[in-house]
């Protein structure tokens, strides 16, 4: 497993390969990003994984300084599950002294997470545009936890005529079905033991729509009635929105719809989503 902190390097050793997935993170790595790491890994036959915490999409008010990192425990990992490449850089190497171009999405900062984190899609979009550009891998995984990301980074692909297939990989969930994030680690015992009622509640409202329900109102107030039952969970957003462009429903018709929401404890954020289709 090759270690790179230069995109001059990452583009040397990348030339050897046909084939390569890429997988990019932030790090603190968990079963969730190693489920992509594998499916990478089947379906290209080599695999290359980015760990940054991209400081562009995160806020001033936000947790980059604290986010937490690990690396050489994701190392160990990732050798272990075979990568080949993995490219830890600086953020001087991703954002020299005079950079100044941004990949913006509008219509993304109008809805959700874009809406509750204003310049976040434009960081996102940003980087995984450079990492695309760096890496050229044939495939980019993504995992189904960050709804609104998939979006953002199929539309990005799809209007710069990247080529890059992207894949979209299920949500990995602790066994009470807390959607694993690196995040969960600032959890309190007393707030982890609350947690799980984020996918009860999205649950619950998958059940409601498959027994006929299709009432976005009735749907979202099943959900806000259930995390009401855990104080320590405090809803910011509670969405059900068309799949596709994330606006919000009153009725959900045959594209079914995309369940989701965005819920404090204490200071910790964590969101989580359902397809309904
Ligand atoms: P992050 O390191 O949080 O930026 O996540 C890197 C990639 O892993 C993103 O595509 C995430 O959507 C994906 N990911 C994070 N958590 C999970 C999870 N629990 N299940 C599946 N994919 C995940």
């Amino acid at each position: 497993m090759q270690v790179l902190t230069t995109i001059d390097a990452v583009r040397t050793a990348r030339a050897k390969f046909d084939q390569i997935g890429l997988v990019p993170t932030m790090g603190y790595l968990h079963e969730g990003h190693l489920s992509l790491v594998r499916r990478a890994r089947e379906e290209c036959g080599a695999v290359a994984v980015s760990i940054f915490v991209n400081p562009t999409q995160f806020s001033p008010r936000e947790d980059f300084s604290r986010y937490p990192r690990d690396l050489e425990r994701d190392l160990r990992l990732l050798e272990a599950e075979g990568v080949d490449l993995v490219f830890t850089p600086a953020p001087g190497e991703m954002y020299p002294e005079g950079f100044g171009t941004y990949v913006v999405l509008p219509a993304a900062d109008e809805v959700l997470e874009g809406a509750a984190r204003p310049t976040h899609f434009r960081g996102v979009a940003t980087v995984v545009c450079k990492l695309l550009n760096i890496v050229q891998p044939t495939r980019a995984y993504f995992g189904q936890k960050d709804a609104q990301q998939t979006v953002v980074v199929r539309q990005m692909v799809r209007d710069l005529n990247i080529p890059t297939t992207i894949v979209v990989a299920s949500t990995v969930r602790e066994p009470d079905g807390l959607a694993m994030s690196s995040r969960n680690t600032y959890l309190t015992s007393e707030q982890r033991a609350a947690a799980p009622v984020i996918y009860r509640a999205l649950s619950a409202a998958a059940h409601s729509y498959q027994a006929g329900e299709r009432d976005a109102t009735r749907l979202r107030q099943q959900i806000a009635d259930l995390l009401a039952s855990e104080p320590l969970v405090k809803p910011e957003y509670i969405s059900l929105a068309d799949p596709m462009t994330l606006l919000e429903l009153d009725t959900i018709g045959a594209r079914g719809a995309l369940i989701s929401l965005a819920a404090r404890l204490g200071s910790v954020r964590l969101i989580d989503n359902l397809l309904l289709d």
